[in-house]
């Protein structure tokens, strides 16, 4: 894998489908699609708990044209059809203040997956305002 040298972008995904652990993203994106390893470097389960995906250290495959500068986490769940758990958005802010911190980033390169340029979806979903997210820095 290669190495993740500048992390300019946070991308935020959520799992969407019925694919709501850890493991299942993981066997699906290595014994499935055929990956190296999970394309995510962080998840947030339902409780608020970050669980580690790829190491950061490596390039992640969770946002076409941008993997090479941007840093994948995701919330664990279908936002386009529920809610996300209070404790997520707790969780997912506080990782986003740390990340900032360390990486030098402005709040403004903090994107949910739909808002790169191409990505005809609709992650992290509907129910995920990534406006409000950013107007908690
Ligand atoms: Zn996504």
């Amino acid at each position: 894998m290669q190495l993740l040298k500048k992390i300019k972008f946070i991308a935020v995904h959520h799992s969407q489908r019925k694919i709501d652990s850890l493991k299942r993203i993981k066997d699906l994106h290595i014994n499935k699609y055929g990956w190296e390893d999970i394309g995510y470097h962080y998840l947030i389960d339902k409780k608020g708990k970050i669980q580690k995906g790829r190491n950061e250290k490596f390039i992640g495959a969770h946002v076409f044209g941008h993997n090479k500068n941007s840093l994948g986490i995701c919330l664990i769940g279908n936002f386009d059809e529920e809610k996300p758990a209070k404790k997520q958005i707790q969780t997912l802010l506080k990782f986003l203040k740390n990340k900032i911190k360390k990486h030098h980033l402005n709040k403004k390169n903090i994107l949910g997956h739909r808002e790169f340029s191409g990505a005809a979806k609709t992650c992290p979903g509907k129910f995920i305002d990534m406006n409000k997210v950013r107007e908690m820095f």
